[in-house]
């Protein structure tokens, strides 16, 4: 566009304040998967004090339709849970909930789009479509978007297209991702219980020990990943925990393997069940135990539209601060956006958070920091992007 949309200029100090005194806020008070009340409050009151009406939607998820017109909507999404992680951050606005932290950014993406709201807000007259806004609780557990769809957040208005971002400490300060089609995993999760008969540690023979066959499991569904599926279809098989036994000179009766898959096509996620359940039943057979595998499908593979990830990074090439844009970047891990993305076309990108080094913590770790100056590059290309869209 040659001339910039009022809606798509860049955040101003004012607004990058508040953009970050709210991440801070949020920061101090995470909540668990499903219990984000503390948080679906806060976010109520901001919005309510940029004049937006949101509608409660998906238990403690929000909803605010912003703009007019007859067209489809675009809905932009942030995620709202933290994680079970004791913080050991430092940071003055650490956490004050002992055992539980944002430690994914899940507390940045509520406060950029928060951000983008109160833009759009002020400028709603200029809007040429519609907007849906949803704060999403429940990723981390993979279940808060089918709670959101559930309640018609696609429905009403009709959204025809949808946008989403991911605070990234592997990529730094500077650098957008957006790239087309397959970027995220389909996870899966397996309970193997491999089960034996039970007996004395000295006389191995007069029992079948199901640690030697767990042993056996655990080798064998690497075989998943090196034998018997495409080298160029991308497969991940970890096995988290393992627990069996109580003493060291008793047979234990069983052993519970519990793990998970990832990957990145939905024929290969719909045949890992079956390959995970046949390969540790053989495998415990060969020594004469059996298993019970019980396989959980979580998300699906998350896929980005190529118009919309051209969307997006158009957006970013043209925002202040950014330096590079990615369109290759994916990863093993699993998103819920997903599912709104199976629906509707959409980009879902990642805003770099990280050290220009590369040595800042992985999300998750308890150490977890994100460079803030990288929070209004990612609400700026949302600015940009929905500007665009409606600009055809
Ligand atoms: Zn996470
Ligand atoms: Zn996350």
């Amino acid at each position: 566009m040659s001339t910039l949309s009022p809606l798509a200029l860049p955040l101003d100090a004012y607004e990058i304040t508040e953009l970050l005194t709210w991440r801070r806020a949020l920061h101090a008070q995470p909540e668990l998967s499903l219990t984000e009340h503390d948080t679906h409050a806060f976010l109520r009151a901001a919005l309510r004090e940029m004049g937006c009406h949101a509608e409660t939607v998906g238990g403690t998820g929000l909803k605010v339709v912003l703009g007019q017109g007859a067209g489809p909507a675009l809905l932009l999404r942030a995620d709202m849970d933290a994680l079970p992680v004791q913080e050991q951050s430092a940071l003055p606005f650490a956490s004050q909930r002992p055992g539980c932290m944002h430690a994914c950014g899940h507390d940045a993406h509520m406060a950029m789009l928060l951000a983008v709201a109160k833009r759009l807000k002020v400028n709603e007259e200029l809007l040429p479509g519609r907007i849906v806004l949803c704060f999403q609780p429940a990723e981390e557990n993979g279940r808060g978007a089918l709670a959101l769809i559930g309640d018609g957040v696609l429905d009403d208005p009709p959204v025809g297209g949808a946008l989403g971002l991911h605070v990234w400490t592997g990529l730094p300060v500077g650098t957008i991702s957006a790239a087309p089609d397959g970027v995220m995993a389909a996870v899966g999760e397996f309970i193997i219980t491999v089960k034996g008969r039970g007996g004395h540690g000295a006389m191995p023979h007069t029992a079948m020990d199901p640690v030697v066959a767990a042993a056996a499991v655990v080798q064998a569904l690497q075989t998943i990943a090196s034998r018997r599926t495409d080298p160029l279809d991308p497969v991940v098989v970890t096995v988290g925990s393992i627990h069996g036994g109580s003493a060291f000179n008793v047979i234990a009766d069983d052993v519970v393997l519990h793990g998970t898959c990832r990957s990145f096509s939905k024929e290969l996620s719909e045949r890992l069940p079956d390959l995970v359940a046949d390969i540790a039943g053989a495998a415990a057979a060969s020594h004469g135990a059996s298993a019970e595998t019980v396989y959980n499908q979580h998300t699906i593979v998350l896929r980005n539209d190529r118009t919309m990830a051209d969307l997006v990074a158009s957006a970013a090439s043209s925002t202040p601060g950014v330096r590079h844009v990615d369109r290759t970047m994916r990863m093993m891990g699993g998103e819920d956006m997903a599912y709104y993305l199976e629906r509707v076309p959409g980009c879902f990108f990642f805003v770099g958070c990280g050290n220009l080094d590369g040595s800042s913590e992985p999300h998750h770790s308890p150490r977890f920091v994100i460079d803030e100056a990288g929070l209004p590059m990612g609400a700026n290309v949302m600015l940009r992007a929905v500007a665009n869209y409606f600009a055809g």
